[in-house]
């Protein structure tokens, strides 16, 4: 592949470099009939490949037609808890990974999903359908726009390859890009799956000398890690849980090492404000509910934390008890971040004693009165008489504001600067279900444009666009009846 901004390939990636127990090389299967459906410039930009991604030969790597980019496609091994189940070797069953690119904003792995069986597919056929390949693409997008860690999606590829869902669909193709798809689940492997030692040192090794150089020399390393992932993963889940963003799946298969989102499938965003609310349909139990994400976060890295043990040394009580200790800043960490996100989407400038109580308290009338949850606070900064419209028991609200007015005349809040500071952290746009559908309903009608417009209202999710107010509104009547399950 030549030309100035085309990628340039590493000769291997990551996990591929570490040897044979890691994955398995396999160049992709190419879906028929292949064409854009979107794509983000955005990325596309920061990875220095605007120019790359309108020539013919992107579109035909993208869609698993091109293995000979020169480098060799990789299916990554892992296993993982599904559903607090042990669920055994797992894998990459429908990615595979191009291979690790060089751009202004560091290295990348790219990895395609939907792009056809690999060892590791299992049941599956190794596709992702249109639908779900279009909900990840806007939801990872989405997240970074909201400026929350995540693997990124550089474009779609629909094809005309029929695929067997509960109806008859069409096969899709995701670009993903990160820094790294590590997952929890590629250490769970090597510790129960293989019971491979050496190759779990090896990979906590790699792992700690490629993506956490700091923590190199650290007189534990499995510890060390193991806190720094617990860290990241108690800031991240705070940033899902202050945007009232659901996962669907906390599977420890779908946990990012690097602390960011990954595998999105039956996520959604918080329209009414309901802690128990269940965005994946499959989840019966309610598992993976809003309220029970950080819980869940923590019980995964105990997940993470077990599959550690074999890599320290010692007698397996002290190095248990080594891990749990470094599990432990977790829940002050999580703490720290969730009242910090939530002071600051009620404007506080400075900390209280009492803030806790007050952030409590408006939460607890949104979900008695199942407030919408990105519109009310987004309304907070446009004065109380537009806020208390979204709520049913008003005179309720209006105590809660009494103590909010004084409560700002204590840092003596200035309603302007405050209302700026505001809206730059709640936002006005998220991919709320129905919009997701209304884009994915015209992709199956060979329409995408309503895609690259949504894309293009939640890449600035903070602006007011007062042209697109309706990707605003509440969701209709009839939006909480779509249904998104495990299905993808
Ligand atoms: P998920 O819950 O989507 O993260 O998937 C769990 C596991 O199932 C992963 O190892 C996936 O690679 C695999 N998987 C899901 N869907 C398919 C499919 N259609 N074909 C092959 N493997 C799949
Ligand atoms: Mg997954």
């Amino acid at each position: 592949m030549v030309g100035l901004s085309a990628p340039r390939w590493r000769d291997a990636s990551f996990l591929q470099s570490l040897g044979a127990a890691f994955g398995t090389d396999l160049p992709p299967q190419p879906v028929s009939a292949p064409h854009w459906v979107a794509r983000s410039n955005m990325l596309a930009r920061s990875l220095g490949l605007v120019d790359w991604l309108d020539r013919e030969d992107a579109l035909a790597l993208l869609s698993g037609a091109w293995g000979a980019h020169g480098t060799r496609t990789h299916a990554s091994v892992y296993s993982g808890h599904q559903f607090g189940v042990w669920a055994g070797q797992l894998g990459d069953g429908r990615a595979l990974m191009l291979g690790e690119i060089d751009t202004p904003a560091g290295p990348m792995e790219v990895q395609l999903k939907g792009s056809g069986l690999t060892p590791y597919s299992r049941m599956g056929d190794g596709r992702a359908v249109l639908r779900s390949s279009i909900r990840e693409f806007l939801g990872s997008e989405a997240m970074h726009a909201l400026g929350i860690p995540t693997t990124r999606a550089l474009a779609v590829v629909g094809s005309s390859l029929p695929v067997r869902r509960e109806t008859m669909e069409t096969a899709a193709v995701v670009t993903r890009v990160a820094p790294s798809f590590l997952r929890f689940g590629h250490f769970e492997h090597f510790a129960h799956t293989t019971n491979d030692t050496t190759a779990l040192r090896r990979l906590l090794d790699a792992t700690i000398a490629r993506y956490f150089p700091d923590l190199q020399g650290a007189a534990e390393p499995a510890a060390a890690l193991l806190q720094e992932v617990a860290l990241r993963t108690a800031r991240l889940v705070a940033q899902w849980q202050a945007v009232g963003f659901c996962h669907g799946v906390m599977n420890t298969d779908n946990m990012s090492l690097l602390g960011l989102t990954i595998d999105y499938g039956p996520f959604g965003f918080l329209d009414a404000f309901d802690p128990g609310h269940i965005c994946n349909h499959s989840d019966r139990q309610g598992r993976y509910a809003y309220a029970r994400q950080p819980g869940v976060a923590f019980w995964n890295l105990h997940a993470l934390a077990q599959a550690l043990l074999p890599a320290v040394d010692g007698p397996a009580e002290a190095a248990s008890e080594l891990l749990l200790a470094a599990l432990e800043p977790y829940k002050a960490e999580y703490a720290r971040s969730m009242l910090a996100a939530l002071r600051a989407k009620i404007g506080l400038a400075s900390a209280h004693d009492d803030d806790q109580a007050l952030i409590d308290e408006l939460l607890r009338l949104m979900a008695t009165d199942r407030a919408d949850f990105t519109i009310a606070f987004r309304r907070l900064a446009c004065g109380d008489r537009a806020t208390r419209d979204v709520f049913i028991d008003r005179q309720a609200f209006d105590a809660w504001a009494l103590r909010y007015r004084t409560r700002l005349a204590l840092e003596s809040s200035n309603d302007t600067e405050r209302a700026a500071r505001m809206n730059r952290i709640n936002p006005k746009f998220v991919l709320r279900k129905h919009l997701a559908q209304a884009a994915i309903e015209r992709a199956q009608q060979g329409d995408f444009s309503e895609t690259q417009r949504l894309l293009k209202i939640l890449e600035r999710p903070f602006d007011e666009q007062p042209e697109h107010a309706t990707y605003a509104d509440h969701p209709p009547a009839g939006a909480q009846q779509i249904e998104v399950s495990c299905s993808s």
